[in-house]
């Protein structure tokens, strides 16, 4: 299966690696869209948050366990923001499911 994020858990792709564990991986985003924006991906291939089956429920809220850590060593102290993109019209662009981590300023309000 040709997944570029498959290929950055495997090391086959560099990436600026945050933290990992068994379970996910974090690293930076490659075009930040904020100044700090990082991605956390499980290294089971799950294609989207619409496609999260019951035997992967552990992966996704283990993910959300470790996201306090992640964005202390991001710095994050005063909060951020998390994204999950879905399919065509909310514009995700790699089909392995991910979660944007945003922060470092007052983001905006606008969600859209
Ligand atoms: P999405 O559009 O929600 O699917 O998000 C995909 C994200 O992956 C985008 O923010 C890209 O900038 C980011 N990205 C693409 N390729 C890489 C890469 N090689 N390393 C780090 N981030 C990447
Ligand atoms: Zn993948």
């Amino acid at each position: 299966m040709d997944c570029l994020f498959c290929a950055i858990v495997r090391g086959e792709i560099p990436s600026n690696k945050i933290y990992e564990d068994d379970v996910c991986y974090a690293f930076l985003d490659i075009n930040p869209q904020a100044p700090v924006h990082a991605l956390v991906v499980p290294k089971e291939h799950i294609p989207s948050a619409n496609e999260v089956q019951e035997a992967q429920a552990a992966t996704v809220a283990h993910i959300f366990t470790v996201l306090p850590t992640i964005a202390r060593t991001l710095g994050l102290t005063n909060g951020y923001r998390i994204v999950s993109n879905v399919g065509e019209d909310g514009c995700q662009s790699v089909k392995h499911l991910h979660f944007h981590i945003l922060g470092g300023k007052k983001l905006s309000e606008q969600m859209s």
